[in-house]
């Protein structure tokens, strides 16, 4: 039997909402979590989750779940960008974590929404949100219905869409979008057996990008990119696409796959989303995930971030609900921290994932490739746990130059240019 007033109320239990779902409830928190979908669920998204992803995991008690499903462990990313290759691994985490994983989202979501359960969120499968409840312009519940049943109307203190790119919840209190640039790519990825190449992320022969990521069942993620402008002609012989883009940019893998691989399921073509941040709290309502800021997946930061912002917001929550400050500047505090702290990912992102590089990010990356310390840090950066402002800091880039003996006239240490 359902109540009908709750604390939160949680839209969607992927990524953002499941973790946010948990975390509340294992505070205390009457917390109702609802999705349309039933899970396990698939969704379109490939499944790098860095290192500090994994950590949250971790601390959440939920990453040996996760490892349990048969996603394998990776220790060695191969990464290369024009005629820039970088292999090897960031150092471990301080809290232990010494591997990348990639498990499927059925499931990797699949744990995270038993997780909201049993910490005590309660949970409707199946239920699709049509519209909130407001009390003047206060968000004071949602309304929707199960398929094919009645319009059912839950109350709370505080709705949060962690609903995705196309929010519900961000429609109906009209977020607005205060940063934003259209996305780059299209994407076509699936399943392979007999691929057997590791973790690969490579850029190149233009503007161009493929990846391939082990996975459970012994499969490997490969996936392609191209710019937007060329989706129609892919289409024509996505198979054949693939194999030009992979034997393109490097030849023996492309050997591997044409003779060793085999698709096992049907392609997943997407256009990206565009990149955006959108106004994500107000009254009785915030937005995490997808829902409140999405940027390209080239860095694959998305899983990561959502959970990131989802544990920053429970702590801003359980600030407002507890009575130790209100909940309104809590939530705005929210924002202003997620924005702050995820400032150097999103402009790394959107200016990567162009597919080309600047000749600023040249000089870095191949900089970084000329010696085997930077090179992790620069594998600790990607993976959220060596600090942007290290890696990127003049001092520090002045220094690489110095040590690598690099040509003077490429020697960026600042974006505007700077040489040093
Ligand atoms: C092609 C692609 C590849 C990617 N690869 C990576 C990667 O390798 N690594 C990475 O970290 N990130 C990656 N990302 C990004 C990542 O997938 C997203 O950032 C992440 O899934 C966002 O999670 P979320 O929980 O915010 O939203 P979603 O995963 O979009 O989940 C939203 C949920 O809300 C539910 N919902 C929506 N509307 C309603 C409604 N009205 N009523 C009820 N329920 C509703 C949906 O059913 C869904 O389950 C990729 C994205 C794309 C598109």
């Amino acid at each position: 039997m359902k109540r009908n007033m709750y604390d939160v109320i949680v839209v969607g239990t992927r990524v953002a909402g499941s973790p946010l779902a948990m975390l509340l409830a294992r505070q205390g928190y009457r917390v109702l979590a609802v999705d349309r979908a039933t899970f396990p669920s698939d969704t379109p998204s490939t499944h790098y989750i860095h290192q500090a992803g994994s950590g949250f995991l971790k601390s959440w008690g939920l990453l040996d779940r996760v490892v349990a499903t048969g996603v394998p462990a990776i220790r060695h990313l191969n990464f290369s960008y024009t005629d820039i290759d970088i292999a090897g691994f960031a150092r471990t985490a301080p809290d232990g974590v010494d591997a990348v994983y990639c498990p499927r989202r059925t499931a990797l979501d699949t744990v995270l929404v038993e997780a909201a359960g049993e910490a005590g969120a309660e949970l409707i499968q199946g239920f699709t949100v049509s519209g909130l409840v407001f009390d003047g312009d206060r968000v004071v519940g949602i309304r929707g219905s199960e398929a094919g049943g009645t319009e059912q109307e839950f109350r709370a203190k505080l709705v949060v869409g962690a609903d995705g790119a196309n929010s519900t919840v961000a429609k109906a209190v009209g977020a607005e979008t205060y940063e934003g640039s259209a996305a780059a790519c299209f994407i076509y990825y699936s399943y392979y057996d007999g691929v057997d190449w590791g973790m690969q992320h490579r850029t190149g022969f233009g503007e161009q990008q493929f990846a391939g990521w082990p996975t459970n069942d012994d499969q490997t993620l490969v996936a392609v990119m191209r710019k937007r402008d060329r989706f129609r002609e892919f289409r024509q012989d996505p198979d054949a696409g693939v194999q030009e883009v992979v034997s393109q940019i490097d030849p023996e893998l492309g050997e591997l796959l044409r003779d060793k691989g085999t698709r096992a399921e049907p392609f997943r073509p997407m256009l990206y989303p565009d990149n955006y941040r959108r106004k994500s709290h107000g009254p009785g309502w915030a937005l995490v995930g997808d829902a409140g800021y999405h940027k390209d997946p080239f860095t694959g930061w998305g899983i990561t971030d959502a959970f990131k912002y989802a544990q920053l917001l429970s702590e801003k929550i359980h600030q407002g609900l507890s009575g130790a400050r209100p909940l309104d500047e809590a939530l705005a505090e929210y924002q202003v921290e997620r924005d702050a702290q995820s400032a150097s990912t999103y402009e790394l992102t959107l200016s990567i994932s162009e597919l080309s590089l600047t000749p600023y990010y040249d000089s870095v990356f191949r900089a970084t490739s000329m010696d085997e310390e930077y090179i992790k840090n620069f594998f600790g950066l990607i993976a959220g746990i060596y600090p942007p402002e290290k890696y990127f800091g003049e001092e520090e880039l002045a220094a690489l130059y110095e040590k690598v003996n690099f040509p003077l006239e490429a020697r960026h240490v600042s974006k505007s240019g700077v040489t040093a």
